[in-house]
């Protein structure tokens, strides 16, 4: 057996500012105590009401906040005891996806600039045909390019985002609330083609929504958030039909009826 491309063991993140729930002076404990993994090829998903932590923890999987106590590896590796080359690879190997591509994306570039600024970041030239082969994989044609983000439409603008993801060939791709800003009509879109690159690429997943029909719909395994902690886990289907604890049946009942797979 491999590693899991991620094992979160026993995290938390307490923030210093007031919160939600559980405020005092102490902080706010935002993430309490979750452990989690996700094996290569695997879609996990993340599910749970707005505030239960699930971006918190989405960050804390690729290093953009610190843990205030438990350890986080990809590949294996302990985040906390990379160095700056460790650090450069983690970068490289899980990429983010986040809600707003209007907000993700630099207004003042194009396409292309913002593409081969992941390359450059990295040491790393690139060519023309390989940007033009990396929009074909999020179905965007080479016109693309040239276009600033006021020039696309949110799904557009979205595939730009997830093509900055995938270039440098990430391992696991978070994903937090990929299709929440979307219009209804993308949403399935944007969610088929996280699925293809799945299936067609072996890349992993960490899916993040507070709609368990986007999540069942997507990920292999579901875990359900409740104020920082891990309430039910297990795989997407079996969640759904047999929800066991009040807050994941509160999401399943939350589910439109027009929402639910066939
Ligand atoms: P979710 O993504 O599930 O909506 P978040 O992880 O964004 O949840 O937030 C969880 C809780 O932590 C919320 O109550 C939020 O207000 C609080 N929080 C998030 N980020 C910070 C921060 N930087 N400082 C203080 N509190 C924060
Ligand atoms: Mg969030």
């Amino acid at each position: 057996m491999s590693e899991p491309i991620l094992e979160m063991t026993d995290v938390s993140k307490r923030y210093r500012t007031a919160g939600g729930f559980g405020r005092g002076r102490k902080g706010f404990l935002a993430v309490d105590g979750v452990s989690l993994h996700v094996e290569r090829g695997e879609a996990l998903g993340l599910v749970g009401e707005s505030g239960s932590g699930k971006s918190t923890l989405a960050r804390m999987a690729n290093g953009l906040v610190v843990p205030t106590s438990g350890t986080v590896r990809t590949d294996g590796q302990d985040i906390a005891r990379l160095g700056r080359r460790g650090l450069r690879r983690l970068r490289r190997n899980v990429a983010m996806v986040f809600q707003d591509p209007l907000a993700s994306l630099n207004p003042r570039q194009t396409v292309r600039q913002t593409l081969e600024n992941v390359f450059r970041a990295h040491g790393e030239t690139t060519s023309t045909a390989e940007l033009v082969a990396l929009l074909e994989s999020v179905g965007l044609g080479a016109d693309y390019l040239g276009r600033y983000p006021h020039e696309a439409s949110g799904g557009q603008l979205q595939r730009v985002a997830v093509a900055r993801a995938l270039a440098l060939k990430p391992d696991l791709i978070i994903a937090d609330e990929p299709t929440s800003a979307l219009d209804v009509s993308v949403r399935a879109q944007i969610l088929n083609l996280l699925a293809d690159l799945q299936r067609d690429q072996g890349i992993s997943f960490l899916h993040v929504s507070h709609d368990l029909a986007v999540i069942r719909l997507y990920s292999d395994r579901v875990a359900v958030m409740q104020r920082g902690r891990i309430v039910e886990t297990g795989p997407s289907d079996e969640i759904f039909r047999s929800p066991q604890h009040p807050c994941t049946r509160a999401l399943v009942e939350a589910t439109p009826e027009a929402e639910l797979p066939a």
